[in-house]
C-alpha cells in the first residue's frame, strides 16, 4: 500500500525551505500531497490559485508530489486522502512550541495519524515566506531562496504596487 503524507501550509509563497522539506519527505513516503490552506487570517499576498500554481511549477517534474487546497480540520482531510502522516518543517527553535501544540492537538483528534518533523538544510533554517515578501517588497534579491518562478511572481506583484 502506498504511504501518503500530507504537507500542509499557507505557502505564501513557496520557498526553497518548503521544497527542501518535501524532497526529504519523498525519501520516506511514496506520495506527498502539498495541501494549501486558504488562511485568510494571515491575509496572504498571493491568492490560493496563484500559490497552488507556483507550487505546481516548482514540482512539475515530480510525479509523486500532488498539490491540493483544503479547508476545515486537517485530520479530516488527511483521513480523506488516506494519509498516514502530516509532515511539518522545523526551523529554529521558535517553531517548536506552536508545532508541538498542533501535533498534540491533532493526535488528540486522531491518534492514528502521526506528525513527522523534518529539519531543512541549514541554509534555509531561517527562511520564512514572510521574510521573502519583506525583502522583495523593498526590491532586494531573493535569488537562491525561492524557485525562479516565485522570484518572477514577486517582482510582478511589487512592480504593480
Ligand atoms: P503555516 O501557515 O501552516 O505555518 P507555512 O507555509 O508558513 O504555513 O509553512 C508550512 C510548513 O513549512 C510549516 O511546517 C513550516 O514550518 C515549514 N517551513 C516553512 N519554511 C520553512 C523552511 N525555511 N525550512 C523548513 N520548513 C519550513
Amino acid at each position: 500500500m502506498k504511504r501518503i503524507a500530507i504537507c500542509p501550509g499557507t505557502f505564501d509563497p513557496i520557498t526553497n525551505g518548503h521544497i527542501d522539506i518535501v524532497m526529504r519527505s519523498l525519501s520516506i513516503f511514496d506520495e506527498i500531497v502539498v495541501a494549501v490552506a486558504p488562511n485568510p487570517k494571515k491575509t496572504p499576498l498571493f491568492k490560493i490559485e496563484e500559490r497552488m500554481d507556483l507550487i505546481g511549477e516548482s514540482f512539475k517534474d515530480l510525479e509523486r508530489v500532488t498539490i491540493e487546497s483544503f479547508d476545515g480540520l486537517l485530520v479530516d482531510y488527511v483521513k480523506q486522502k488516506g494519509g498516514v502522516a502530516i509532515v511539518r518543517g522545523l526551523r529554529a527553535i521558535s517553531d517548536f512550541e506552536y508545532e508541538l501544540q498542533m501535533a498534540l492537538m491533532n493526535r488528540r483528534l486522531d491518534s492514528v495519524i502521526e506528525t513527522v518533523f523534518m529539519m531543512p538544510s541549514e541554509e534555509y533554517s531561517f527562511l520564512t515566506s514572510t521574510i521573502i515578501k519583506e525583502i522583495a517588497s523593498f526590491g532586494g534579491s531573493v535569488k537562491g531562496l525561492v524557485p525562479e518562478i516565485v522570484e518572477k511572481a514577486l517582482s510582478e506583484v511589487f512592480k504593480l504596487k
